[in-house]
């Protein structure tokens, strides 16, 4: 019986490969991380790999600019 609702859950994610907006490599949205997503209300994609999102974040810090919004995977890789 449970073990139905646990197989739903899990077919709703599968992991899916985007493309960076800033280097233009492939990165993999993993189910995880797509379940973080869901978690808190975010229906936009990630648009950075690892690399350029750590780099976009600390760039966003040492600038102190104020998160504008739209990039919705704001503490994803932490
Ligand atoms: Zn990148």
């Amino acid at each position: 019986m449970f073990s139905i609702a646990r197989g739903e859950v899990m077919d709703r994610f599968e992991p899916r490969v985007l493309i960076c907006c800033e280097c233009r490599e492939e990165f993999v949205f993993t189910v995880a991380a797509q379940q973080y997503f869901a978690e808190r209300g975010y229906s936009d994609d990630p648009r950075r790999c690892k690399s350029c999102h750590t780099a976009y974040k600390k760039q966003q810090r040492d600038h102190q600019v104020v998160h504008q919004g739209g990039d919705s995977d704001d503490s994803f890789y932490r």
